[in-house]
């Protein structure tokens, strides 16, 4: 038989780059390879394991739900996506919640959200959205609009109108362009994740929120890769002090499982209203099962322990020579390694059974929430080894 590497290549269109490298099983932490070779996951796909692997608990929530009722159309009611929106509402302050399947289309949700509330209240001319340049938000036709960054801006024409990139930390242009009129929205993440790991500024973020207040103009922030979590927090927002009005959610909600939330405050959570918006699976009881289940889990002290873990993780790799620019917020962790450039930093380190992730010039960690001291420890001295 041809090895899956071939087989992967000749019938999967070759969107990634993929690594040298076939996972087959894993476990908490820990991954391996069809050679059985083991390795320390600080990916945990991409944000989206923040239990770790196959977390027995979670497991159980997803096997029973799987077991009862698989799917449901959205024209009927069901237990776990309705819970699942109380719990979301419950620990964020918002007040309405839909469901979708990833992170792109949550962000599609609020960017159709924002053009309908504002149609809604002052008619047409009133469309633009304001990005940052760096941002990420997806790769869906809006989403990749939104995305400032020049090199996704190919090939794709036309790209939708009414988008406007803006500096991080430029609360002059955000003023200006908002003075215009023709503004319903602004979208940001609070730590631009594929960016770079880059936290905004505070006030930046604070002097946005208050213009936006003042002008009538929604905050969307895109907690896809920041939310549930992952910055030591149940939002990053918590950190900055703000509250938007639209938060997006996707990766490490489901703990594993594909789904993306729009979570609404009590000023646009009307909006969108019957036949304005809908998805086939969005809310599907198996994947808010899993979601359930995360929640359940992220309560107070565990995300404190993780907010913990990750001053730890950040200190100590700031320790290490030839090692520079350690940014981020809690277990989203961004570095640079003097040596060598990230992407062959993290080749070198699946050879040494180490899995991590590249975010444009920095290595980034995203390791599962559960890591442990001691887990820490030991990526850290691989890390080390390697500088
Ligand atoms: C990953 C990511 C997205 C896109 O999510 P998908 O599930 O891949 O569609 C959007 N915004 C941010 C900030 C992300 O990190």
């Amino acid at each position: 038989m041809k090895s899956i590497k071939d087989i992967d290549k000749k019938h999967v269109m070759n969107t990634y780059n993929r690594y040298d490298l076939e996972l087959v099983e894993g476990m908490g932490v820990n991954a391996y390879d069809i050679d059985g070779k083991e390795y320390i996951d600080l990916s945990a796909g991409i944000g989206v394991n923040c239990l770790g692997f196959c977390e027995m608990g979670w497991v159980a929530s997803v096997t029973q739900q799987l077991c009862k009722l698989n799917h449901v159309s959205n024209l009927f009611y069901s237990q776990p996506d309705a819970l699942l929106a109380k719990s979301l509402c419950e620990r964020t302050g918002c007040d309405k919640v839909f469901f979708a399947n990833s992170g792109a289309e949550a962000n599609e949700g609020a960017i159709k959200l924002a053009r309908k509330y504002s149609f809604d209240k002052y008619g047409e001319g009133r469309a633009k959205i304001i990005t940052l340049v760096n941002s990420f938000h997806g790769r869906t036709m809006a989403t990749l609009t939104a995305t400032g960054q020049d090199v996704f801006h190919n090939y794709f024409f036309p790209f939708l109108g009414d988008f406007q990139y803006v500096e991080a930390g430029n609360t002059d242009a955000v003023k200006e362009l908002i003075c215009k009129g023709d503004v319903c929205a602004i979208m940001l993440e609070l730590v631009q994740g594929e960016g770079g790991v880059v936290p905004l500024d505070k006030s930046f973020v604070k002097n946005v929120r208050e213009v936006c207040e003042d002008n009538d103009v929604l905050m969307i922030i895109d907690e896809v890769q920041t939310g549930v979590g992952r910055t030591g927090k149940f939002l990053a927002q918590e950190h900055y002090g703000v509250k938007a009005d639209i938060t997006t959610l996707a990766k490490g909600l489901g703990g594993g499982l594909p789904i993306g939330a729009v979570l609404a405050s009590e000023k646009c959570s009307a909006t969108l209203g019957f036949g304005a918006h809908g998805s086939t699976f969005g809310g599907n009881p198996i994947v808010c099962a899993g979601a359930n289940y995360v929640l359940a889990r992220l309560d107070k002290d565990f995300l404190y322990e993780a907010e913990q873990k990750g001053e730890y993780f950040q200190e100590k790799l700031a320790e290490i020579d030839g090692i520079d620019d350690v940014s981020g917020l809690g277990l989203m962790i961004g570095f640079k390694v003097n040596s060598m450039t990230s992407a062959d930093f993290v080749k070198e380190g699946i050879k040494r059974g180490l899995i991590m992730l590249t975010a444009k010039q920095k290595v980034r960690l995203l390791p599962p929430l559960t890591i442990t001291y001691d887990e820490i420890d030991k990526a850290l001295a691989i890390i080390k080894s390697m500088v």
